[in-house]
């Protein structure tokens, strides 16, 4: 992409994002003192590896081109779909879980959670895991509903806005909330040389040493809250970051997989997701 007209729809989208609070992430996602405020939060791992976390899908383009990628590097992830785009896009859910990836919940809509009451917010997380769930049982994945259900353990919201609604939601749903360590600002125009340097960056900050790891990394497949065609540079950023992950002796490992090594019993108790022994590693 280049040019005038990409120069205006890129002004465009950022004054779009910056209207809908994506100054959001760069307030609370950033700073290693939460890193030790709130390990749980942030979704600090088990040392020696790294989460790919992808927010905002399923897309139609960006999610198989992550996939894609993911595939020929042969790692695997956490997507935090939006219930809206799956139910806009049928059979994405499923063609993620046959993947091997695990799926986790960003909310039906991508609103942020300080404007919305806790009794919304959980009508909207209920949402949003039943367009999951519809999704994988009509293309059949081969799981009945609620063992589908007890992969769904966690969740995200939008812009990273954490309230006490936001909580409590998620306990009632038996889903844990995880923000995330490192970025790669890729919602931005920026080329995959930025999206890589700019996680490398973050992961190595944290963890400086050989034996550091265990950060989890925002990353997005879709567009539909970013500038657009941003995923392009997201999928085309994943070679350089997973080999330069894996130089330092850390491996890929999906959500479920990185916290429940960090912290076997993490998993809080709800109405809906079932046991936290079961993750994204058995499947
Ligand atoms: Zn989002």
């Amino acid at each position: 992409m280049s040019g005038r007209g990409t120069a205006l729809r890129t002004a465009g989208a950022l004054a779009a994002a910056a209207a809908v609070g994506h100054a959001g992430p760069a307030v609370l996602g950033r700073g290693s003192w939460r890193r030790h405020a709130v390990p749980g939060l942030l979704g600090v791992g088990a040392p020696g590896g790294v989460a790919l976390t992808f927010d905002d899908g399923p897309h139609p383009e960006g999610t198989p081109a992550v996939r894609r990628a993911l595939d020929a590097l042969g790692v695997r992830a956490t997507f935090f779909v939006l219930g809206s785009q799956v139910r806009r896009h049928p059979g994405a859910v499923a063609s993620l879980l046959a993947d091997g990836h695990e799926v986790a919940l960003h909310g039906f809509e991508h609103r942020n959670h300080l404007a919305r009451t806790a009794p919304a917010l959980t009508a909207d997380l209920r949402r949003a895991r039943a367009a999951v769930l519809a999704d994988a049982v009509a293309a059949d994945v081969g799981q009945e509903p609620d063992e589908v259900a007890r992969w769904l353990r966690f969740t995200r919201p939008p812009y990273g806005a954490v309230s006490g609604g936001t909580l409590w939601a998620a306990h009632r749903l038996g889903l844990r909330p995880v923000l995330w360590t490192a970025w790669g600002r890729d919602w931005l125009a920026r080329t995959p040389e930025q999206v890589a340097a700019t996680v490398l960056a973050d992961l190595l900050r944290d963890a400086p040493g050989p034996a550091g790891g265990g950060g989890t990394v925002l990353l997005h497949d879709s567009d539909c809250t970013s500038v657009r065609g941003s995923w392009r540079a997201t999928a085309a950023a994943l070679p350089r970051i997973v080999e330069a992950v894996r130089e330092r002796g850390w491996e890929v490992r999906r959500l479920a997989e990185h916290l429940d090594r960090a912290r076997p019993s993490s998993a809080p108790a709800g109405d809906g997701a079932g046991s936290p022994s079961r993750g994204g590693s058995d499947r």
